[in-house]
């Protein structure tokens, strides 16, 4: 989550799946903003749907997070 290009849309907060966001005051520099802030990336199931609707290309899910996620998916499938 790249917090400096978050404008607040909530839009992945709205269409996880997986519940893994939520809207928070943050403080950067002087100025207090809202953003979209992970409350728990592990229950992230890997559909890209936040990185897709984001209209600032504020979320990045990168190949090592994908790697947790299949660990996650095989830990919970065994
Ligand atoms: S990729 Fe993960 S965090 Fe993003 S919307 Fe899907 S389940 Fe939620």
């Amino acid at each position: 989550m790249d917090w400096s290009k978050c404008e607040g849309s909530e839009l992945c907060v709205t269409m996880c799946p997986a519940y893994v966001f939520e809207m928070k005051e943050l403080t950067i520099g002087n100025r207090v903003k809202k953003v979209s802030y992970v409350i728990d990336e592990n229950k992230c199931i890997g559909c890209f749907g936040c990185m897709i609707i984001c209209p600032n290309n504020a979320i990045t899910i990168e190949p090592k997070d994908l790697n947790k996620i299949n660990r996650v998916r095989q830990t919970t499938l065994v």
